[in-house]
C-alpha cells in the first residue's frame, strides 16, 4: 500500500495511477515520482514489499515463469497464444544514452568478476534507452533463440513482446536479442536450434558470424599445430 503526497504536505492526489515514472529512489522507503499532472510527488512506502509492487502491469495472463531449458530462468506460454498477440510488456527504467553507457560499463565489470552480466538495456529511441533490470519486469527472463517464436517491438514508446506464430501451452518464449556482431565472443548462445550460430547476434548478421567463427577456429587450429 503506497501513500502519495503531492507537492506541499497535506495535499493528496486521487490515486496511484497518477504516477508516470519513478524519478529517483529516496532514503527511508520513499520514491520521488512525476505524476500525470506534472507535479513532483513523493510516494511513501509502508513496507519493503511495497517497493517491488509494480506501478504498471509487468506480467500478463499469457505467461508463467520458471526454470528454462535454454539458460537460467525463462518464460513459458501458460495458454495457447495466438500469432500476433502482444504477450507481455518489457518494462523498466527510462534512461539517457549516457546513463546507458555508464551502466553497460558496470555490467561488463560485473561479468569480469563472475557476476550477472545479462543485458537488460533496450534501445527506445535516439535519446533514451530502457533498463529492464528490475524484478517486476518478467519479460527480462525471456531468453534469446536463433529461431525465436516472438519479437520485441517498440510501439508508441513502449516495448512489447509479440508472438510471431501460434505458441502452444508450455513452450518457452524466445526472441532475437539482436546483438551487434562486433561483440559476438561475449555472448555464447545455448538455444539448441538447428539455425543456431553458437553466439547471439542479430538474425541478419548470422551468416557473417558463421564465417567469423570458422575463421577463428581455423586460426586456433593453426596456432595449436605450431
Ligand atoms: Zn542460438
Amino acid at each position: 500500500m503506497a501513500f502519495l503526497k503531492r507537492g506541499e504536505p497535506g495535499e493528496w492526489p486521487q490515486n496511484t495511477r497518477k504516477i508516470r515514472r519513478i524519478r529517483r529512489r529516496k532514503a527511508g522507503g520513499e520514491l520521488s515520482v512525476d505524476c500525470r499532472a506534472g507535479v513532483s510527488c513523493v510516494v511513501r512506502l509502508k513496507t519493503k514489499r511495497a517497493i517491488n509492487k509494480p506501478l504498471r502491469a509487468a506480467t500478463s495472463r499469457w505467461i508463467s515463469h520458471g526454470a528454462s531449458s535454454i539458460h537460467g530462468r525463462g518464460v513459458r506460454a501458460r495458454v495457447l497464444i495466438p500469432a500476433g498477440t502482444r504477450v507481455v510488456e518489457y518494462t523498466g527504467e527510462r534512461i539517457t544514452k549516457a546513463e546507458a553507457d555508464r551502466r553497460e560499463k558496470l555490467r561488463l565489470a560485473r561479468g569480469r568478476r563472475g557476476g550477472d552480466d545479462c543485458v537488460y538495456i533496450f534501445e527506445l529511441n535516439a535519446r533514451h534507452d530502457l533498463d529492464g533490470r528490475t524484478r517486476r519486469n518478467v519479460a527480462r527472463l525471456i531468453n534469446h533463440s536463433c529461431a525465436p517464436n516472438c519479437r520485441a517491438e517498440t510501439i508508441r514508446g513502449r516495448i512489447w513482446i509479440i508472438a510471431l506464430r501460434e505458441i502452444p501451452p508450455g513452450e518457452e518464449l524466445t526472441f532475437d536479442y539482436g546483438f551487434a556482431l562486433k561483440d559476438w565472443r561475449l555472448h555464447p548462445c545455448r538455444c539448441g536450434s538447428p539455425k543456431c550460430a553458437g553466439y547471439i547476434v542479430s538474425g541478419w548478421q548470422r551468416r557473417r558470424l558463421r564465417r567469423l567463427v570458422r575463421e577463428a577456429r581455423a586460426l586456433e587450429r593453426r596456432t595449436a599445430i605450431n
